[in-house]
């Protein structure tokens, strides 16, 4: 046990951040880290419980709480106290592909479990991890480090966001010979090209990618499976197929004027903002100069909102059909359960710092868009929702006369994702589930198809990275185990 007076001695400090009017200048990331003494200090404030809820990942009230990768938090959080943040690594790479990513864009699951959030502030979970892991990158621990013996099996991975690359990372360490192949110019997935840079950025994806192509894994980018390479040579050629190709199919909205140009969906908004900073050439769905409306309370939403800013927008208004969440959890939803709370996110904080008022308008859709005579968004006209119980279900339906009208010359629709897109499922002929992602049988990775199986958030919805993370795993053993009879992998 670390320091068992830990959390009473010290205060949970986070890393220092730029203010938002400081940080909107910019694209890059901007929480410095904190110092080795100070770091030392926060994980001093882990009380190495007997039965860590943080490390669980267990579903409570029908969300997960705690790390779905089971990652052995208070062990390294003690390594950390101890100053010895090699062991500490070695801990954490135990359960966890990439923790550089995770300690970045996770939203930490395994602090809304922390003992010390009973009365308390919880211990830095992300960030101590974060600061493991960009010690061993500054050390040279973590280095390129390929397997020394070949199986001869080969692996196809379809799709490199977080499942597909840890499928593949632990595919490779396990001898196997693995190709990724992505339809994307680069891999990474929604690391790459959905996750806006403020919060990864693009050089921390790349650094990874080039220590996995050192290692041995092979990325075929540009490369469309099931169009520009079919299934029947994938399964021709390998001994097994893992499909990782996300649940990238937005829900869309059904309204008058949705044709209007000047509309579009969030990731394709976002992945053009991405590629247009690492190209150094203009988006072309920027929102210089203009109000712009978007549907949609949830992340996705926020990281539309940072980025509108940082491109110059005029006005940014975030609309959630959904009422405001308690500033506090309610008597219904205890520790350890995920906490269901209004939090301000980065983007917000930066609108309210600029703009002087929350951009998020709770209860209100939209319900129209309107076009000038080239066909050019000019407006769009929102509606004020309410709660109605009907046949037994809450619904929400307009208000009438609560109709506003909002200058906008650009919509981006954050309204969630209906599932994986159709044709990869279809070239494979993989069964889909209820909610259109590939089925499997419970817990497992196997699709009905001899040799194919399927992981991430195209098996289990769109999701979080660190789930990502934990799928690619359990196929990596499961396919494993398919080809040589047993696994060693965790
Ligand atoms: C805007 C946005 C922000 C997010 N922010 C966060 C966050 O801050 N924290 C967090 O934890 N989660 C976040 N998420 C969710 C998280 O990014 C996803 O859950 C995660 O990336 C899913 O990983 P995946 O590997 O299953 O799929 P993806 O990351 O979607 O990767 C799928 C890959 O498959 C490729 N592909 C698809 N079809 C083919 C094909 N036919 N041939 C070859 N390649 C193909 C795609 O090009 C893509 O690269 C965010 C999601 C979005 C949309
Ligand atoms: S991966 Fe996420 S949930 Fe797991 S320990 Fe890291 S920050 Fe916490």
């Amino acid at each position: 046990m670390g320091k068992p007076t830990g959390f009473l001695e010290f205060d949970r400090r986070n890393n220092p951040g730029e203010t938002p009017l400081e940080r909107i200048r910019h694209w890059n990331e901007f929480h410095p880290m904190l110092s080795q003494e100070e770091r030392r200090r926060q994980g001093a404030r882990c009380m190495e419980c007997g039965v860590p809820f943080c490390q669980s990942g267990v579903e409570l009230a029908g969300m997960v709480t705690g790390c779905p990768l089971h990652n052995l938090v208070p062990e390294w959080n003690d390594l950390i106290y101890a100053g010895s943040m090699e062991h500490a690594l070695r801990r954490l790479m135990k359960t966890n592909n990439f923790p550089e990513f995770t300690g970045r864009v996770c939203p930490a699951l395994c602090e809304a479990a922390c003992t010390c959030g009973l009365n308390g502030d919880p211990v830095t979970v992300k960030e101590n991890e974060l600061a493991v892991a960009e010690a061993g990158f500054a050390a040279g621990t973590i280095r390129p480090s390929p397997p020394r013996v070949h199986t001869g099996k080969r692996v196809a991975v379809v799709g490199s966001g977080p499942a597909g690359l840890a499928a593949a990372d632990q595919l490779n360490r396990r001898g196997h010979l693995v190709t990724v192949f992505e339809r994307d110019e680069e891999p990474g997935g929604l690391l790459m090209y959905g996750i806006p840079n403020m919060k990864l950025e693009k050089a921390v994806v790349r650094r990874r990618i080039a220590l996995m192509q050192a290692e041995g894994v092979e990325f075929r980018t540009g490369c469309d499976v099931g169009r520009d390479v079919s299934a029947e040579e994938l399964l021709v050629r390998y001994d097994a197929v893992i499909l990782c190709c996300g649940a990238k199919k937005p829900r869309d909205l059904q309204i008058p004027g949705r044709e209007a140009q000047g509309i579009c969906f969030a990731v394709d908004y976002l992945s053009a903002a991405t590629r247009a900073l690492t190209s150094g050439e203009a988006s072309p769905l920027s929102a210089a100069g203009k109000d712009v409306v978007i549907v949609g309370g949830g992340d996705t939403g926020n990281d539309c909102v940072g980025t509108a800013i940082r491109q110059g927008c005029r006005s940014v208004v975030q609309l959630e059909m959904l009422p405001k969440a308690p500033n506090v959890r309610g008597e219904d939803n205890p520790w350890p359960q995920w906490p269901k709370i209004a939090k301000t996110d980065y983007g917000q904080e930066e609108a309210i710092a600029l703009f002087g008022a929350d951009p998020r308008r709770y209860c209100t859709t939209v319900k129209a868009c309107a076009a000038d005579d080239e066909g050019r968004l000019i407006s769009v006209t929102t509606v004020r929702l309410e709660s109605v119980q009907s046949e037994g279900r809450t619904v929400r339906r307009e208000i009438p006369g609560s109709e506003e009208e909002l200058p906008c010359g650009l919509l981006l629709i954050a309204a969630g994702f209906l599932g994986p897109e159709d044709y990869v499922p279809e070239a494979f002929g993989v069964a889909r589930d209820g909610r259109s992602n590939v089925a499997t049988s419970d817990g497992r990775y196997a699709t009905g198809v001899e040799k194919v199986f399927a992981a991430g958030d195209m098996r289990r919805g769109q999701s979080l990275v660190v789930w990502g993370i934990a799928e690619g795993r359990g196929a990596a053993r499961e396919v494993d185990e398919y080809l040589m009879g047993y696994t060693n992998l965790v």
